[in-house]
């Protein structure tokens, strides 16, 4: 019986050496390469770097120009992510936790006059808030890192929900559509926008409010029970061939607009990319960080500002993780980063962690 138990014990410590983000054996090291002192060293340098993190961003609040003491914060946060083992690690979990929450008690407190605030949450989540909407994109609590430990708890979420009046989706994938976030939306008899074909086999999906996929053209969404209008862009968006990806602009009652891309990855669809300030005004962007030639983009939206969101998707293996350092890159256009290898891009970028927010007023 005891020979079995080891067995397995060892198998298990096999596994979690080659799945990502495998629970570990929970007397073990978390990465089982590592003797328990060295990994508990890491735990500890992880927690020691995650509150220096915390102590910049809190003195320097996402702006532009970046000031240089929150680029290095950034740059040691992409560190501390990228050890293979950082979802696994309590440190990480308490810094991710912690900043939601913090922001979830902002935004219950949060009343805007003119304007517009802007959360980062997790992945390409975002909320936006003006004087009349609160707008969802892309809303997850993180289940597509697989890890207990890593996500935001249900309770959190459900407060996140209860001051949102609509929620977009850009398409299937888990690091950016759960279910039941889009349950919780319907439940309160909020509209949850999603590609045509999306969970077509749930029972979620005959409440799903799918808006035709047509380059520039408005259509007219009513939210908090019809009292409130917003005048929504579905631009056909794809990530790759297969996938349908919603590329989202929203102009609020005050006439403010924000888009968010999903994950937009595909060369074709630069025909109606190339034409979007020809068309629209586009006060802020939120392209995934990562899409095709991001220089390209920015020149098609030509926004006030752009915040970039994907950074550190925990779920991701490191080499797709998408660090801050490689935002920084693109926007230089760097060649070799999916850029053109002529010329950046100039319009103001606003990088920020979970939980962050920043204020944008066109004036
Ligand atoms: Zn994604």
């Amino acid at each position: 019986m005891k020979r079995i138990l080891s067995i397995a014990i060892l198998l298990s410590l096999i596994t979690s050496s080659y799945t990502q983000n495998s629970e570990p054996d929970p007397i073990g090291p978390i990465n089982p390469t590592l003797s328990i002192s060295e990994d508990q060293f890491l735990n500890n340098q992880a927690e020691a770097l995650l509150e220096h993190v915390n102590m910049v961003l809190s003195k320097h609040q996402p702006s532009w120009p970046e000031e240089a003491d929150r680029r290095s914060a950034l740059l040691l946060l992409d560190a501390v992510l990228h050890d293979v083992y950082a979802p696994l690690r309590p440190p990480v979990h308490v810094f991710f936790k912690t900043r939601i929450k913090k922001a979830v008690d902002e935004i219950e407190q949060t009343e805007i006059e003119s304007g517009a605030r802007i959360w980062k949450l997790y992945n390409h989540g975002f909320l936006i808030r003006t004087r009349s909407v609160t707008i969802g994109f892309d809303l997850v609590r993180g289940k597509s890192v697989n890890i207990e430990g890593f996500s935001i708890g249900d309770d959190d979420m459900s407060r996140i929900i209860d001051q949102c009046d609509v929620l977009f989706i850009s398409h299937i994938h888990d690091d950016h559509a759960e279910e039941w976030v889009a349950q919780s939306f319907i439940d309160q008899g909020k509209p949850v926008v999603a590609p045509t074909g999306m969970w077509i086999d749930r029972p979620v999906y005959a409440h799903i409010t799918h808006l035709e996929r047509e380059s520039h053209i408005e259509q007219i969404l009513q939210v908090q029970g019809g009292q409130q209008e917003l005048k929504v862009v579905i631009y056909p968006g794809h990530q790759g061939v297969d996938i349908d990806n919603n590329v989202t602009l929203v102009y609020t009652p005050e006439g403010i607009s924000f888009s968010q891309m999903g994950d937009q990855a595909n060369d074709d669809d630069f025909e109606w990319i190339d034409e979007v300030a020809n068309n629209h005004v586009v006060d802020v962007l939120m392209p995934n960080c990562w899409t095709s030639d991001i220089v390209r983009v920015a020149k098609g939206f030509d926004p006030e500002v752009i915040i970039t969101g994907h950074e550190n998707e925990m779920g991701h293996t490191i080499d797709h993780r998408e660090p801050y350092w490689l935002t920084y890159q693109r926007r230089k256009g760097s060649e070799s980063f999916g850029g053109s290898g002529e010329e950046g891009y100039d319009n103001p970028l606003i990088l920020m962690t979970w939980g962050e927010s920043y204020y944008y007023n066109r004036e």
